[in-house]
């Protein structure tokens, strides 16, 4: 049982070494987590700035294109500055004219290069405007919007990275603009590298801005965020292991432990002899049950028996016990015969019709007849219901089975439960068979006990009897059915049943 802190610790300790295995090994989920994150927020930020420089870019083209009369003279030079002077989004705007080019430096002037870029552009066509938008040197995009007898071309200002200087490693992060693989470059991914998706966001109905980075790229920027989440999981998972483990109360445990031994059928019977100490013949026998853990450690009953009363669990503990007793004895307990077995039970079970139906069903379908059973109850535990108690024990006791009260003298209830429940026998605690021939108060008790059974015509057995002087004592108050080391220790079935054998050949001889 000082395994219980081992029992008791085992699985918050294994839940926290496989929680710390899985957060280090975890680093790359984690890390894409935080890095879409940081992605997201930082596209929305994005988004936000362009958004109102872009409505303006918009509606500035439409009232450009409305008063040009492309013919790239001074006027529509004039336009083509007074545009890029008041845009906060143009940098560089050209006309090509079927009478010239021009641009804001003047007639003929072309600034803009036909960028040889072989990634795509994106078309679009509406309305207003035929356009197509391709990436430009220094991650600025190219505008060219077709008009019937003219084009128009600009050239943005260089488009926002998400990223800052200091965190971009060389094509670990790349972005796009437009959508459903209808994409061109604005930071460029490079050829020879693995990029995965990270995010997207939509700008307008067409165009969206979507980052990719290589592992590196996740890793170089959320490296000081990944160790810091990783201590904060630590940190989580190690207060849910304390918190598992404190709610985890010995209590708690040996419940678990003792269902487990339910399942694992590590509860066994060990039977006790009760001697009629003039014959020396056996009249009957206490089962005790004992704890056999896997490990061979046997287990008394004092260091679980109080918290499966406590928690309920000696119901399924007693049914067990009885039908293994059952199993154990088979056909010799339907013979006919005086010989009983006396099985130990709380004052709540003896309060529980549930007990009563399942005790009698059971006794009925495995042909035992009830004078073979006899209950023990201890009067250490108070009855909280005597009426219903009283209302069972008679069932019981109309059945055929026999009730003892165990530990008569330790109590308060006694007395009284005697006169109340049909009770037919008492048995004397060791605690007063102990004070034999010595000078403690309590022997006074042990003959008073003795004095009230016999006036009240009541069956006597004394328990924990270990010396001659003491069954010599009890002789001469004439109690005579005796229990103790004296006589013999509980024992395991395949012993006890050789016990018997050897009393059968005495009693016959
Ligand atoms: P109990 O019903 O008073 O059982 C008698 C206890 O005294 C047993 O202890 C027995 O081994 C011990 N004993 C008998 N003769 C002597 C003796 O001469 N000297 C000494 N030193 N001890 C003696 P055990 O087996 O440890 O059982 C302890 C208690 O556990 C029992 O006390 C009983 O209250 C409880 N218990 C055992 N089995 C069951 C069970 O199946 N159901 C319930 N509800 N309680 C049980
Ligand atoms: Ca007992
Ligand atoms: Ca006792």
């Amino acid at each position: 049982m000082d395994k219980t802190l081992w029992l008791r610790w085992r699985y918050p300790i294994l839940v926290f070494f496989l929680g710390a295995i899985a957060i280090v090994y975890s680093s790359q989920p984690i890390s894409l987590v935080l890095f879409k994150h940081e992605v997201e927020k930082r596209l929305e930020n994005i988004h936000l700035f362009y958004q109102e420089r872009y409505l303006n870019l918009g509606q500035e083209l439409v009232e450009l294109a409305k008063e040009l009369r492309y013919t790239c003279n001074q006027h529509d030079i004039a336009l083509l500055r007074d545009t890029i002077e008041q845009s906060s989004g143009i940098q560089l705007l050209e006309l090509q004219t079927p009478t010239g080019d021009c641009s804001v430096y003047g007639k003929n002037v072309r600034l803009i290069k036909d960028f040889d870029d072989s990634s795509a552009s994106i078309h679009h066509e509406n309305d207003l405007f035929n356009y197509s938008v391709s990436p430009y040197h220094n991650h600025r995009l190219k505008v060219q919007y077709r008009l019937p007898d003219a084009k128009l071309t600009l050239i943005t200002e260089p488009v926002q990275n998400v990223f800052t200087q200091s965190e971009v490693c060389f094509g670990c992060t790349a972005m796009t603009l437009g959508r459903d693989g209808e994409e061109i470059d604005v930071f460029p991914r490079l050829d020879k590298k693995q990029y995965t998706h990270i995010a997207s966001k939509y700008f307008g109905p067409n165009y969206a801005f979507n980052v990719y980075a290589t592992e590196s790229g996740i890793t170089y920027v959320t490296e000081s965020d990944l160790f810091i989440t990783q201590l904060l999981l630590f940190f989580m998972l190690l207060s849910a292991c304390l918190m598992i483990g404190l709610y985890r109360t010995p209590e708690r445990t040996l419940k678990e432990m003792i269902s487990y031994g339910l399942m694992k059928k590590e509860f066994i019977p060990y039977y006790q002899p009760i001697v009629d100490s003039t014959t020396g013949a056996i009249t009957c026998c206490e089962v005790l049950i004992r704890w056999q853990r896997s490990d061979g450690e046997l287990i008394s009953p004092n260091q679980f028996i109080p918290i499966a009363e406590h928690n309920g669990q000696i119901k399924l503990l007693t049914n067990y016990i009885i039908e293994h007793v059952i199993d154990q004895f088979e056909g010799e307990l339907i013979a006919d015969s005086q010989f009983y077995i006396s099985i130990n039970v709380t004052p709540q079970q003896l309060e529980d019709d549930e007990f009563l139906s399942t005790t009698i069903n059971l006794l009925k379908q495995r042909n035992v007849p009830a004078h073979r059973l006899a209950f023990e109850v201890t009067e250490r535990i108070p009855f909280s219901d005597l009426a219903k108690a009283r209302r069972i024990i008679q069932h019981l006791t109309d059945f055929g089975i026999s009730i003892k009260l165990d530990d008569a003298g330790t109590g308060y209830g006694g007395f009284s439960y005697l006169q109340n429940l049909p009770i037919d026998t008492l048995k004397i605690d060791k605690m007063f068979v102990d004070t034999i021939g010595t000078n403690d108060i309590k022997s006074n008790i042990l003959d008073s006990i003795i004095l009230f059974a016999k006036h009240a015509g009541l069956k006597v057995i004394a328990e924990g009897v270990e010396t001659k002087a003491q069954v010599d004592y009890l002789h001469q108050r004439e109690i005579y059915l005796m229990q103790g080391y004296h006589y013999a220790k509980p024992m395991p079935f395949n012993e006890f049943k050789q016990y018997l054998q050897q009393d059968l050949m005495i009693s016959k001889r």
